[in-house]
């Protein structure tokens, strides 16, 4: 699978790439990266990219030309390519999104400075717009490297073993159970005590019953999504 980062500071996102599943998955052909820069497209003589935004307003707002010839250069290689937006003013983005722009073969993320993207650019490229959260960030790039990383660990053989997929926090509404490693005891502290005896069925039960509490506690709109799917298939 390919992505593309349509971004003014690459040098933000390419550390990511550089080590663990991701360097792996590169170096296999599994996954490719590449950048473009709004900047190399500017017509303008000084190749600047903003300006003040047209009705007022404080900061500086990203112009359309540079983004509309980077665009339409990325559309002209790659037909396929799904246009992504990172943006606050959009949905959140979720594991469903993450699980359906896996299947995609190119997808690429348009990242904002400053006070933004000029709202004719959104308009005119994208396949769709997300935000990663109700805060504001200082560039999309962030916001850009979190979509690509949480696609990426859906890409058939990414990750090593397709297992740790299956029980993760939102592949079904419920948040994890708890999780522990070695050893059983630590600083006075022991793993919870039905891990320990290997009765497997009862692990998953527990398991299961944690995973109700924690998603309670900290998401209770996710616990009342996941009742009433379960009260449908019933
Ligand atoms: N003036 C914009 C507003 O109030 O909606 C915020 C612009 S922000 C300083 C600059 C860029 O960061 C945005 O264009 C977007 O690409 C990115 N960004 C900031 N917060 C984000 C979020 N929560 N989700 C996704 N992208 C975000």
């Amino acid at each position: 699978m390919h992505f593309t980062f349509v971004t003014l500071f690459s040098s933000l996102i390419e550390g990511y790439f550089s080590d663990s599943i991701l360097k792996r998955a590169i170096a296999k052909g599994i996954l490719d990266i590449s950048y473009l820069n709004p900047r190399d497209y500017s017509t303008n003589k000084h190749h600047k990219v903003d300006d003040t935004a047209v009705g007022g307003g404080a900061g500086m707002v990203m112009n359309p030309q540079p983004l509309f010839d980077c665009l339409d250069d990325l559309q002209k290689r790659d037909g396929d390519v799904h246009i992504v937006f990172v943006t606050p003013v959009a949905k959140p983005f979720t594991q469903n999104d993450a699980k359906r722009l896996a299947t995609k073969s190119h997808v690429a993320f348009v990242s904002g400075r400053y006070e933004g993207i000029d709202e004719r650019v959104i308009e005119r490229y994208a396949d769709e717009v997300f935000s990663i959260g109700d805060y504001i960030l200082t560039g999309g790039e962030l916001a850009s490297l979190v979509l690509c990383d949480a696609i990426s660990r859906n890409v058939s053989e990414v990750l090593g073993n397709s297992e740790s997929l299956e029980i993760e926090s939102f592949e079904s509404e419920l948040l994890e159970a708890p999780s522990f490693s070695k050893p059983k005891q630590y600083a006075g502290l022991s793993v919870v005590s039905e891990y320990l005896k290997g009765n497997h069925s009862k692990i998953r039960s527990l398991k299961s019953a944690l995973s109700e509490a924690k998603t309670k506690f900290f998401r209770p709109e996710q616990l009342l999504k996941h009742k009433t799917r379960k009260s449908y298939e019933k």
